[in-house]
């Protein structure tokens, strides 16, 4: 699944947010960013979605880990608690 939120104000060339937002985004077809690369504002989403989708997942997500034991670990902490009264 590709996250299209950024992609219109994201800059292809350097990551950049810079592109408009809102409802300027509405009106705005071509924008130049910080950098100095000025983008159409369709063809600058394609080419993030482009990358967005080329990128591996990050590590972590692929393989999601079991539970930790948090549940054994606050039992213990429970009966030390009542101890210490
Ligand atoms: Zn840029």
């Amino acid at each position: 699944m590709v996250n299209e939120r950024n992609t219109t104000r994201a800059c292809s060339s350097c990551g950049q947010h810079t592109g408009p937002s809102g409802l300027r985004q509405l009106v705005v077809r071509e924008w130049t960013c910080e950098c100095g690369v000025t983008h159409d504002r369709d063809i600058n989403a394609a080419r993030n979605i482009l990358r967005l989708g080329c990128e591996p997942p990050s590590a972590g997500t692929r393989y999601p880990s079991p539970s930790p034991p948090s549940q054994q670990a606050n039992a213990l902490r429970g009966r030390i608690s009542e101890d210490d009264g």
